[in-house]
């Protein structure tokens, strides 16, 4: 198996080419072709396994295939339980997604930090948003990022968002976000609350477990 079976396009193989991966990981194999599909993806996938190219390559394939018309929106928001992954996720969204032409705006905010400067640079428009919950709830609150145009919506390491108490802060993001989109979760674990939301959340999701 190739990253060229995948269906991904050329500026999105150069990427993985320039990052060093010459087979997709199991995960990679199962997630890319459907989320490219725009099927919903329940995943069982611990941090190591490229879980994070396997959702972050999809979404800019399918985003940079939708051209920009007007102002940028949130299309895609993917929401992380920590800053740390947060920022890891970003840095993954760039990195890929650098060769793309036209160019997709991303952009992560997380809590412990300035919000003004986060508010500045969303008010530029951003097509892709990484988050942590209780920060980006902040930012809708005060205006600076509107929901409702998301097409994608990513929860990475759900289990332990709900084990960091964010289910709250989760139910209301979910009421601002389209009933019509994407939906792809990412757990490492399986409890019963993960497969309640994951049940309310997902619209006949391909499963994966690798
Ligand atoms: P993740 O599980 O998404 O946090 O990725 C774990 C690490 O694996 C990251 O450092 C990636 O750069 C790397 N990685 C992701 N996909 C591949 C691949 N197909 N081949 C080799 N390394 C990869």
């Amino acid at each position: 198996m190739s990253f060229s079976e995948l269906g991904l396009a050329p500026e999105l193989l150069r990427a993985v080419e320039a990052a060093g991966y010459h087979t997709p990981s199991p995960i990679q194999a199962k997630a890319i072709p459907a989320c490219l599909e725009g099927r919903d993806v329940l995943a069982a996938a611990q941090t190591g396994t490229g879980k994070t190219a396997g959702f972050t390559l999809p979404i800019l394939q399918r985003l940079s295939r939708q051209p920009v018309t007007g102002r940028r929106a949130v299309r895609a928001l993917i929401l992380t339980p920590t800053r740390e992954l947060a920022a890891q996720v970003h840095e993954s969204v760039e990195k890929y997604g650098a060769a793309l032409s036209p160019r997709l705006e991303s952009d992560v905010v997380y809590g412990g930090v300035k919000i003004n400067p986060q508010i500045n640079r969303l008010r530029e428009g951003v097509d892709i948003l990484v988050a942590c919950p209780g920060r980006l709830l902040d930012l809708v609150s005060q205006k600076a990022v509107r929901l409702d145009q998301v097409e994608t919506l990513v929860l990475d390491e759900a289990d332990r968002m709900l084990d960091m108490g964010f289910i709250h802060d989760i139910r209301k993001i979910l009421k601002l976000v389209p009933q019509q989109r994407q939906t792809l979760l990412f757990s490492a674990t399986f409890s019963s609350e993960i497969r309640q939301l994951a049940d309310k959340l997902l619209d006949q999701p391909v499963s994966i477990d690798v």
